[in-house]
């Protein structure tokens, strides 16, 4: 297992961390004795350091993470655990759902604890139920070893989260494909020049950088036949010198066999490797289907459309041809009544269109296209 130095923290982390937001299910619920014999044969093969919330498997994920933990010293693995301010309604909420976090888990103290999710709107939740200075106050106590904040948002509210406090880490979302996304590789350089921890998030951007139509994966395959698609991914965050743990949702025993494999005699990535990576990015980014930039200046659409995320649903299935992911994101438009279907063609949207996009046309392209691959 790779290890790294957290010189800011005195410690060291395995590489590969177990990120239990993604258990096997069972009948709906966590699989556990799947979910059990998964960390244990993580943990077996070095990794040290286990990641939950508040609200992963709608509060089941600390459960199980508890019933896993006490077969072990508890000295022996980092724990991370994250708190929802979103969930917080009036200051003393901090420290009812710390607390109820410690008895879920069954530990006297979290080693690293988190802001979860932070954003523009959460920033001001912080500050209106002063969380950091009540936070201040466990780490005194023993309770929390190290804070820090998860985050999504983009580069410029990034900018003042990391502001905001002496964070002893940080954690983000980073994969090849997501380098100018949210804060982008922009704000790991910002977090290691402040000599700030990362752990990374979302590492095969969930799953989707691990498994691609059979033209580019032999781009791969033809480089390393017995490599995972995926192993690509998670070595190319793992060659970043400042990050200290990659974050992987593990759902199958393969998952974790094979991640295992990838953070054994880790090899961070090399020249010529790195530059087939940018060619798969840029056969990836070739077969997007609209130039959509995400701007939003043609909504609102009178008829309930949701122009950009009926596009960006098309792209993404496009490139990474990820079914689970598309079905989910079209399911939450029906539910929202916002899918392509809505649209009367009255051409109201086209003009505002920056990038000369026939939005209409294009709406009707997208519509064909999910019907044909059986995504609705
Ligand atoms: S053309 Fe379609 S998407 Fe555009 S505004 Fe009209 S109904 Fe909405
Ligand atoms: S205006 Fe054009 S580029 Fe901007 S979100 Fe709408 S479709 Fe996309």
């Amino acid at each position: 297992m790779e290890y790294r130095n957290l010189e800011k923290l005195s410690i060291k982390t395995s590489l590969l961390g177990f990120g239990c937001m993604r258990f096997p299910l069972k009948d709906g619920k966590i699989d556990r004795y799947l979910s059990k014999k998964m960390v244990d044969y993580a943990i077996k093969n070095g990794v040290n350091y286990i990641d939950t919330a508040y609200f992963y498997h709608n509060g089941e994920s600390e459960l199980v993470v508890k019933e896993i933990i006490k077969d072990y010293d508890r000295e022996s693995f980092y724990l991370a655990d994250k708190l929802p301010t979103w969930m917080i309604k009036e200051e003393s909420d901090v420290l009812r759902i710390f607390n109820d976090q410690l008895d879920k888990t069954g530990v006297d103290y979290f080693d690293f604890y988190l802001i979860h999710a932070v954003n523009k709107t959460r920033l001001e939740e912080i500050k209106k139920y002063k969380v950091l200075e009540k936070l201040k106050q466990l780490k005194l106590q023993g309770k929390i070893r190290y804070i820090g904040f998860s985050f999504h948002d983009n580069l410029d509210v990034f900018k003042e989260a990391v502001n905001l406090f002496d964070w002893d880490f940080c954690q983000i979302q980073l994969n090849y494909m997501d380098t100018n996304h949210q804060q982008g590789l922009e704000g790991y350089d910002i977090l290691t020049n402040r000599e700030i921890p990362v752990i990374i998030m979302e590492p095969i951007k969930g799953g989707s950088l691990a498994k691609f139509n059979p033209e580019i994966e032999i781009m791969f395959n033809d480089y390393n036949p017995t490599a995972s698609i995926s192993s690509w991914a998670l070595r190319w965050v793992g060659s970043l010198p400042n990050v200290k743990v990659i974050l992987s949702g593990m759902s199958t025993m393969e998952h974790v066999i094979d991640n295992i494999q990838t953070f054994t005699n880790f090899k961070p990535l090399e020249k010529h490797e790195l530059e087939l990576i940018d060619s798969v990015k840029s056969k990836l980014i070739s077969l997007t289907k609209v130039d959509c930039t995400d701007c939003k200046y043609c909504m609102p659409c009178e008829y309930g459309v949701n122009i950009p995320t009926n596009f960006k649903i098309y792209n993404q299935h496009a490139m990474y041809e990820n079914d689970k992911s598309a079905k989910w994101q079209l399911s939450n438009l029906e539910k929202s009544n916002q899918t392509s279907e809505n649209c009367v063609e009255c051409q109201e949207c086209v003009s505002k269109c920056p990038q000369n996009i026939d939005i209409p046309t294009k709406l009707k392209e997208s519509e064909e296209y999910f019907k044909e691959y059986g995504l609705k």
